[in-house]
């Protein structure tokens, strides 16, 4: 008997999502409308920042962050390499530097000591990444980013929904950035927003993302060299709707992970994730950690072979070939994110994965780890 086939993320869409979406059609308000507004002030009082800017990506909300922040030409910004090449590209885009800074093994996260060792006479900013779901060293980053008078930006857009201390992600920092891809908590197909207390950064972020226009002027009148990183409203009510859902995804998805690491609590040779206890995180993948030794693509390989989809995130962005060629690394040592790239795995994550389908991806897991581990 052929077992049914298992995704590696998938998007939770309910009916009330369908309806909200075919909801806008009829209206011809199709861009900058009502949804749009209302998605805005959920997730702002929500996260409880006074403003929220829904943008056509998580990357277009990175990039409206470091570009209203001033960040350009000369200018050196702090960035984990471990992370999607979107947190490396908005500094990019604005001709300022990425300077790499290495991570902490257990949470994937920038390290705090490697992070402060990289301060120099040009560094602007730091741009923190919530790896996976789980808060960077928030505490760490804005005390450093204080005694050095530097921005703080948070790539939050694998972590909706976490909480560092006690307080929810997109508070730390001048802003923060969350990201609406399918695989993430909640999606808008594609989408993101930029959430933050400055309000002259969000007014520069509506500008921006508008062609440049003010919000006053005349619809002919651009005040800046803009974008279009306008959400659009079939995409803003499906956001909406998703995110009266947020709390539900979030349960899902920690039963997934709860089933997974009791499961894997019996494995010698895989480091199931776990989160700091001061932190909730927020599952956005399952990434586990190989043991030492192990040679990690013979087993991926073997997994897929059985039916069992899985990705070796992530590949670190400084070993990247536009990177190498574009911007001088000689000297970069990433010691750790090199070693933990090497050993991660990310499993089947989704919030409708099943008990039975954990256990076969756990089940393919240990049989690939001792095949392999048998050749060696
Ligand atoms: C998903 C993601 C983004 C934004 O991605 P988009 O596809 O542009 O929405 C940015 N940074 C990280 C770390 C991400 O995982």
């Amino acid at each position: 008997m052929r077992e049914d086939p298992i995704s590696m993320s998938s998007p939770d869409i309910e009916e009330e999502d369908i309806r909200a979406v075919l909801g806008v059609l009829p209206t011809g308000r199709l861009s900058i409308g009502p949804k749009l507004e209302e998605f805005e002030r959920g997730v702002a009082e929500w996260v409880g920042t006074r403003h929220a800017v829904g943008v056509s990506s998580g990357t277009a909300a990175l990039h409206l962050i470091v570009k209203a922040l001033g960040l350009g030409p000369g200018d050196e910004v702090l960035v984990p390499s471990f992370t999607f090449a979107a947190s490396v590209n908005a500094i990019l885009y604005e001709r300022a530097t990425p300077v790499f800074v290495d991570i902490e093994p257990q949470t994937f996260n920038l390290d705090p000591e490697d992070l402060a060792s990289k301060v120099g006479e040009r560094t602007r900013a730091i741009l923190a990444v919530d790896v996976f779901g789980h808060p960077a060293d928030w505490d760490a980053i804005l005390d450093l980013a204080r005694r050095h008078g530097l921005a703080a930006i948070d790539d939050s857009c694998e972590a909706l929904g976490a909480e560092y201390r006690g307080t929810r992600l997109g508070r730390f920092g001048a802003a923060a950035a969350f990201a609406f891809y399918p695989n993430k908590q909640i999606t808008t197909g594609e989408g993101g927003m930029i959430v933050t207390d400055d309000a002259d950064l969000a007014r520069v972020a509506r500008s921006l993302r508008n062609q440049g226009r003010s919000e006053m002027g005349a619809w002919l009148e651009h005040e800046r060299l803009g974008y279009n990183y306008r959400m659009d409203e079939m995409s803003a009510a499906l956001g909406a709707s998703q995110f009266r859902r947020l709390p539900v995804h979030l349960e899902r998805r920690d039963r997934v992970a709860r089933m997974y690491g009791e499961r894997l609590a019996q494995e010698d040779l895989v480091l199931a994730p776990a989160a700091l206890p001061w932190v909730r995180p927020s599952w956005f993948v399952y990434v586990v950690t190989l043991a030492p030794g192990l040679d990690r693509d013979p087993i991926m390989r073997e997994m897929e072979r059985r039916g069992i989809p899985v990705r070796a995130y992530f590949s670190p962005i400084h070993l990247q070939p536009y990177i190498r060629r574009e911007i001088a690394l000689e000297c970069v040592a990433l010691p750790v994110t090199e070693d933990i790239a090497r050993r991660t795995v990310a499993l089947p994550f989704h919030n409708r994965l099943t008990e039975g389908e954990v256990d076969r991806v756990v089940r393919a897991l240990r049989e690939a780890i001792a095949r392999s581990d048998g050749k060696r």
